[in-house]
């Protein structure tokens, strides 16, 4: 007869709260370095995870630093603007269409268009 021996559990120990904690009661899928851990707990899957994480917090960091240079810098490019648009009314280099156009992305840049 042989003996059938334990399936092994995984290792990983986990926080209850910040008091409790407890061993993972699953039962373990992959061997790391000689210790054994669940699908959950398997840490080359939760490196995966947390990279991805933090490819996502990477690209809502930067959309939000884009958002933060684009308002520090629409002050000074719609005074460029307003230069530009008297400039070209003085020396006609610009047609008509084109003045409207920069006229009306003024107004809206200050609100008037509402
Ligand atoms: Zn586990």
């Amino acid at each position: 007869m042989t003996e059938k021996r334990p399936k092994p559990k995984c290792c990983a120990i986990t926080r209850v709260s910040d008091f409790r904690r407890h061993e993972c009661s699953n039962n373990a899928k992959v061997e790391r370095n000689g210790k054994w851990y669940c699908g959950a707990h398997d840490p080359v899957v939760r490196a995966e995870r947390q990279a991805k994480r933090d490819a996502v917090d990477d690209a809502r960091h930067e959309r939000k630093r884009a958002r933060w240079r684009m308002n520090v810098a629409a002050p000074g490019l719609l005074a460029a603007l307003e230069d530009a648009v008297g400039t070209a009314e003085l020396g006609s280099c610009a047609d008509g269409t084109q003045v409207t156009r920069w006229r009306a992305a003024i107004a809206k840049a200050e609100g008037a268009d509402r």
